[in-house]
Parts: C-alpha cells; sequence; structure tokens
C-alpha cells in the first residue's frame, strides 16, 4: 500500500516539507531547496538557495526581490514537465491565480498529494487556467471559505464601473488593487469590454506590467499617471495600489472616486474601512462554490486546508465524504495578498 502521504510531507518551522525530497513548498524562512507556487508575497520569500518554479513565477521573484535575492540558483518547469528529486515525482499544472501560478504535484512511492497554492476557477485572459489533478490529498487554500462568499461575474462588476465612467466624465476613476495579478486583470477585462484609452498607472503598477507583456499578455495602452496633468485624468480610469486610493497621492487627482477590487469587497464594512466609493467584487481566489467543486473534482479522500476559514471548509467536506484537515502554517496572507 502507499505510503500515506502524512508521513512524507510535514508541516515544520520553515512550512511544508518533502522529507524524501528534501524540499520545501512555499517555505516560510530562508531553505536550501524551495519550490515556489506562485510570486506572491506571502508565498514566495527571499534568500532561498535553490529556488524552483515556471519561469513567469522566477522572472517576477527577479523584479520583486532582486537577481541576489530570488535565489542563489533559480531552475525552471514548464507545466506539464516532470522532474524526479531523490525518487520523488514533481511535476506543476496552472492554477489559474495570476501569471505563472502552478500547483505542486507530488508523488512518491504511488502516493500522490497536489498543493494547490492559491487558485481560481474563472476565466482570466492574464494567466494559464486551473487544470484538475487527480490525488490522494489535495492542499487548497481557504481564503474565502464561506457559503456568503460567491463572486458575481468579473464582467458584471467591470460594467458597472464603466457605467460610472459614463455618468460622471468630469472625475477620475482611482481602482485601488494589487501590483501582482489584480493589475494586470483588471486592465485585461477593461480591455475585453472595450477601454481602449491609455490607463494611467501609479509608479508601483508600470514593472510588472512591463513583464506581462514580455510574457506575451497585451495589456494596450498603459501610461505614468504622475506625468500626466489632472485634466488629462478627467474621465479616466487610473489603476493603483489599494493604499493609495484614499492618501494625497490620490486628492491630487481631479475629484478622484476611489474604488478598490477585491474579493472583501462583498463585505460593506471592508469596503469603508477601505477608503472605496465604488467596491467591486473580483478575486483572484477561488469562491465557496469554487472551493467545494474543486476538492470534488481532484478526487482525493482527504483535503488539507491552509490560510483562511478551515473550519467551515472542513465540515462542508465532512458532509461530502472527504475527510479536511487544517494546516497550520503560519504566516500566509488572509487579504487578498501582501
Ligand atoms: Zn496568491
Ligand atoms: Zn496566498
Amino acid at each position: 500500500m502507499p505510503p500515506h502521504p502524512e508521513t512524507w510531507l510535514r508541516v515544520t518551522e520553515s512550512g511544508l516539507f518533502c522529507e524524501p525530497g528534501g524540499f520545501f513548498v512555499d517555505p516560510l524562512r530562508p531553505v536550501d531547496r524551495a519550490v515556489i507556487t506562485h510570486a506572491h508575497a506571502d508565498h514566495a520569500r527571499p534568500g532561498h538557495q535553490h529556488v524552483l518554479g515556471t519561469a513567469e513565477t522566477l522572472a517576477i521573484m527577479r523584479v520583486r526581490m532582486g537577481e541576489d535575492r530570488a535565489g542563489l540558483t533559480q531552475q525552471a518547469l514548464r507545466y506539464g514537465e516532470s522532474l524526479t528529486i531523490n525518487g520523488v515525482r514533481l511535476w506543476l499544472r496552472p492554477a489559474g491565480h495570476v501569471l505563472g501560478s502552478a500547483q505542486v504535484c507530488l508523488e512518491w512511492q504511488g502516493s500522490r498529494v497536489v498543493v494547490s497554492g492559491d487558485y481560481k476557477r474563472r476565466a482570466d485572459a492574464t494567466c494559464a487556467p486551473f487544470e484538475p489533478e487527480r490525488c490522494d490529498v489535495f492542499i487548497t487554500e481557504a481564503t474565502f471559505a464561506l457559503p456568503v462568499f460567491t463572486h458575481p461575474p468579473a464582467e458584471q462588476e467591470i460594467a458597472r464601473l464603466l457605467r460610472s465612467v459614463a455618468l460622471f466624465p468630469e472625475r477620475t476613476h482611482v481602482i485601488g488593487c494589487y501590483a501582482l495579478g489584480k493589475a494586470q486583470r483588471l486592465i485585461s477585462l477593461l480591455r475585453q469590454a472595450g477601454w481602449d484609452q491609455p490607463i494611467p498607472l501609479h509608479g508601483a503598477l508600470m514593472k510588472l506590467c512591463t513583464l506581462y507583456e514580455e510574457f506575451g499578455v497585451p495589456l494596450g495602452p498603459l501610461v505614468p499617471a504622475t506625468v500626466a496633468g489632472k485634466d488629462k485624468l478627467l474621465g479616466a480610469i487610473v489603476l493603483a495600489p489599494p493604499s493609495a486610493i484614499a492618501d494625497r497621492w490620490a486628492r491630487r487627482l481631479a475629484e478622484p472616486i476611489p474604488c478598490l477590487a477585491s474579493g472583501w469587497m462583498r463585505v460593506r464594512q471592508r469596503a469603508r474601512q477601505g477608503g472605496a466609493e465604488l467596491p467591486m467584487v473580483i478575486s483572484d481566489h477561488a469562491d465557496w462554490p469554487e472551493l467545494l467543486a474543486t476538492c470534488t473534482e481532484v478526487e482525493a479522500g482527504e483535503v488539507w486546508v491552509t490560510h483562511g476559514r478551515e473550519e467551515a471548509l472542513i465540515h462542508a467536506l465532512g458532509q461530502r465524504g472527504i475527510r479536511g484537515r487544517a494546516l497550520h502554517l503560519v504566516g500566509r496572507g488572509e487579504g487578498e495578498e501582501e
């Protein structure tokens, strides 16, 4: 009988450790060998010796951390390509979360685990779509694991924004969004909805947009928001980090309408705290129905749950005959990222 994954994949102080393989997945501290699911800061940390991930993830890590901190040596693996490390077979499948995001699939002596990192099931033109992989243990995030979190179609939220822009042509809509993933997805959704004007960006968002374009994700005309005069930004849709929409930076814009794009915008209080007049429920994480559907689809007898609302998900999985277990990994963000 294949060994139970518990016997070869353990939670340590440095994070999830594959014992026979001698490597960590998304380690919390600097380690010798790290496999990284995606480049968000709560998964990809600086200072590892050897780092393995998709070429996209490795490139994003270099841009964000600097060449010298993104791993002494880096090794890129394509989706579906497999590698054997000390008898452990390892391969990556797209997670549909952000550019380069991958599920790490591990097999040892006939026992298979999928570490999904963060994922979503909705269409996203800026990254490869999630691919379910059958396994014995599926490790899932639980960021939005409550029945109240059912994300509306992103197109519907974009349409609300465009209606507001049409209604207030003399004002500037400024959308707070994370620099990695959310910003590029919003731009791509705006282009799909026919918004072909240049999109002014806060300086903090520019580098990763350029990198996405280098990896073949078209984003259309983008301009730095800082060089344009106030009047030039009338009627524009400006993108900035969430923290910038309510501070001095945004007050320089013409009568700004602060907007936030996040799965948390389902919670009214969060929208108010963030200073969003126009909250948009757009998330790069699976919502409640997607979490349940995915855990069922991969046919795992057991699901290990990380960052978020473990109890609700474990309870719901139990009702479906799937054994759930909370994996207590410290340091995972409960915010959408960073
Ligand atoms: Zn993430
Ligand atoms: Zn995460």
